[in-house]
């Protein structure tokens, strides 16, 4: 299990053996490869090997490798980090979704970044833990936050995102995760993708409905030294 080809088709076969145990459609589920640390040219690989979905969790990393990568014309950017206000102008430049809406001011300087008329999809990031310094909105605020998304003519509202917490049994956490998603599309119906499940967790992820895994170092590798 050692080339970039082989861990990616070896998750690949993994996810959907997940599916399959979850009488899921292994393709309604969409793998986003996490290059967060590596190079561009790693991406670059991917792509030749297929891979469309990349995400990334920092903005100047994520707009350094847009623009060297700006000729992958099929590559969809998906930012999954925590999003300062002020940047989120570099982000919408560089990213066709970003996962990690937690707050309406965040939701408003997307919105308003807008360059031309193709919309942003957004997902609101749910915040499983009780420390408000993770990320996400509390999931009492779902609805107040969606209803605010809504409201932006640039940004489409396309489900929620969630990391699990490492103190909780990821299958716990997910359920709560597919609780929200069933509250937002209350008041969102369309907004169907559950964005969850990382290396560790996919399969529970995909038992509890996740649409999107974030998946990174089981097909990249370890990541080089955080820089
Ligand atoms: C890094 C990261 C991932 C991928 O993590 P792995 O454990 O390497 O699969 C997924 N989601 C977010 C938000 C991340 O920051």
């Amino acid at each position: 299990m050692n080339s970039l080809a082989e861990r990616l088709s070896a998750i690949d076969a993994a996810i959907a053996d997940a599916a399959r145990r979850a009488d899921r459609d292994p393709a309604e589920i969409t793998r986003i490869v996490v290059t967060k640390f590596h190079p561009a040219s790693l991406v670059r690989e991917l792509y030749g090997l297929g891979v469309r979905e990349v995400g990334e969790n920092r903005q100047q990393e994520l707009s350094a490798k847009t623009e060297e990568l700006a000729d992958l014309e099929e590559l969809r950017w998906h930012f999954i980090g925590q999003a300062q206000t002020n940047k989120a102008g570099a982000i919408r430049r560089a990213a066709q979704a970003v996962h990690s809406v937690d707050r309406a001011r965040l939701a408003d300087a997307l919105d308003r970044a807008a360059v031309d008329d193709r919309p942003l999809d957004v997902l609101l990031q749910i915040n499983l833990t009780d420390d408000p310094g993770r990320g996400g909105v509390a999931p009492a605020d779902l609805e107040r936050l969606a209803e605010h998304v809504l409201a932006l003519p640039t940004l489409r509202l396309r489900g929620v995102m969630a990391v699990a917490p490492l103190d909780e049994d990821p299958a716990a956490a997910f359920a709560r995760v597919h609780e929200s998603a069933q509250r937002l599309l209350a008041v969102a119906p369309g907004a169907d993708w559950i964005s969850a499940g990382m290396t560790a967790d996919f399969a529970e992820a995909i038992a509890a409905g996740a649409t999107h895994l974030r998946i990174g170092s089981a097909i990249t590798g370890p990541r080089p030294a955080q820089g």
